[in-house]
């Protein structure tokens, strides 16, 4: 399956498909797979909630293909009261406090009647959702169509997870810091106590949701993922056959260039381009970060002391206030943006040579797509596995040093995790000091970004694969229909 076809045939060309597509509610987990089927034809309808849709009600509109085959947006009315949540709390990014975690994924949970009712009445072909709406399976049983799990990770690091519950290699070791090979896995793969995921829930009432995700997987008819065969395809194939399901690596999306920034784009542009080529850091912890204070200070006295250039992006600027006349000591070689920065376009500028991240997937794939190597600063979730990946597979990237994982929220708590003289050291060493180390990281991760572009063009793996989904569930939904028109038949 994996072997590339010149390009995918539709077979039912007067048969347009109809899919639903379930997001989850967190910046980083938006509307990128309806997109990519929108634009081969399908047609695409989204069920999200109001505040969400505004969200990204523009970027879709911008899309080339939109005007002859334009997404659907359904809404899903959050029930905030009924979770005992605040109002306008309808993506994770807009909780107050991550104690809310668990009402969110209540909320989340009550959704279902809203979306059976929606499937009821437009009799969609097929569900592609996001894991964190297990109910979806049910809807899908119940009205005779296939449901597909969406993953919004990497297959090295979804394997590791599964590799690691059924081993459990993890009971005997002396200490959470203690390295230890987890088996079962195509390649040796060495973590600690201290970086499994689990340590993201934190809270453990969140447990009965990953129970009901897990069931869910097992339940649906296949797993389309956020990432592309030839980056791990070993991982693919292994994830396959620990699941039994069939594995649609269909990434990377093209991104949202240009869509959401709150700086001005074009500022944003000219200011990179008159920087030399890869001198520019590029650092960013994602969407739901929160580092104290303290932290982001030695973030910038460490940014400063090394003496790079560097664009950061912070969610909030209160930290100035400890150190008024930092902005101004360093504007002749840091641009800092408050709120949302327009990350692939950074990320895709040739000034842009490395890029600090926490290691969301979404942020390690497209940094691989732009071909930046990486600094690695994981905090929670899956983000040790995907900074392990870039580090001992790809070898894409240095380590800021951090050796264990935290709960959502913790960063906050806890304050400083990397002082500013650790910063300053690995910051140097990668922009400026890096000779043919940093330069041969920088090879492959060019290499990775072409085979990320070829992917995703026509005749690619993924290409390919979003048109062998689009196939089958033409197929079966050919099916469906003569078994439904057999059956009228019989009673005729
Ligand atoms: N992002 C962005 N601008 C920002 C912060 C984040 O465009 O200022 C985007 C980034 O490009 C990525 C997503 O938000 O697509 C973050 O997803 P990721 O999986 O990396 O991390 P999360 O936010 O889920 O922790």
């Amino acid at each position: 399956r994996f072997i590339l076809a010149p390009s995918s045939t539709k077979i039912h060309d007067h048969e347009q498909l109809h899919v639903f597509f379930v997001p989850f509610m967190s910046p980083g987990h938006q509307i990128d797979m309806a997109r990519i089927f929108a634009s081969r034809g399908v047609k695409a309808t989204i069920l999200t909630t109001p505040l969400n849709i505004s969200r990204f009600e523009s970027s879709i509109n911008r899309d080339d293909y939109h005007h002859h085959n334009p997404i659907k947006l359904l809404l899903l009315n959050f029930p905030s009261t009924a979770a005992n949540l605040p109002p306008n709390c309808e993506n994770l990014d807009a909780i107050p406090s991550r104690d809310l975690s668990y009402n969110f994924s209540k909320a989340i949970m009550m959704l279902q009647p809203q979306a059976d009712d929606l499937v009821r009445q437009c009799q969609p072909d097929a569900i592609i959702s996001d894991m964190n709406f297990p109910w979806t399976a049910e809807i899908a049983r119940k009205y005779g169509i296939p449901r597909l799990v969406f993953r919004g990770t990497c297959c090295f690091s979804l394997s590791l997870s599964v590799a690691a519950a059924q081993h459990k290699p993890n009971v005997n070791v002396s200490s959470d810091t203690e390295t230890f090979l987890v088996p079962g896995l195509p390649r040796p793969v060495y973590i600690t106590q201290s970086q499994m995921p689990d340590q993201f829930f934190g809270n453990t009432d969140l447990q009965e949701f990953f129970e009901k995700f897990i069931k869910a997987e097992r339940n649906s008819y296949g797993v389309v993922a956020n990432t592309f065969f030839e980056i791990e395809p070993d991982y693919v194939k292994h994830y396959e056959k620990v699941t039994g399901k069939v594995v649609y690596p269909v990434g990377p999306p093209r991104g949202n260039e240009g869509d959401r920034g709150s700086v001005d784009e074009d500022y944003c542009v000219s200011w990179l381009d008159s920087r030399e080529s890869n001198s520019v850091l590029y650092v960013c912890f994602g969407s739901l970060c929160e580092f104290a204070e303290s932290q982001l200070l030695e973030i910038a006295l460490g940014l400063e002391s090394s003496n790079i250039c560097f664009i950061w992006v912070i969610k909030s600027d209160a930290f100035l206030l400890l150190d008024k006349d930092f902005e101004e000591r360093v504007k002749d070689r840091g641009l800092i943006i408050k709120g949302w920065a327009p990350q692939v376009l950074i990320l895709n500028h040739p000034a842009v040579g490395g890029f600090m991240t926490h290691c969301g997937w979404n942020s390690v794939l497209e940094s691989v797509s732009s071909g930046a190597p990486m600094i690695t600063w994981p905090l929670f979730a899956e983000q040790f596995y995907n900074g392990n990946f870039v580090l001992t597979h790809w070898k894409i990237g240095v380590g800021v040093g951090v050796e264990s994982g935290l709960a959502w929220g913790e960063e906050e708590k806890i304050g400083v995790l990397v002082r500013r003289d650790r910063v300053e050291k690995v910051v140097y060493q990668f922009m400026i000091n890096g000779g043919e180390e940093v330069e041969g990281m920088r090879k492959r991760a060019r290499k990775l970004s072409e085979l990320a572009k070829i992917a995703v063009s026509k005749g690619g793996s993924s290409y390919v694969n979003v048109g062998l989904l689009i196939d089958d569930l033409l197929n079966q939904k050919v099916e469906r229909l003569s078994k439904k028109k057999e059956s009228v038949d019989q009673f005729v």
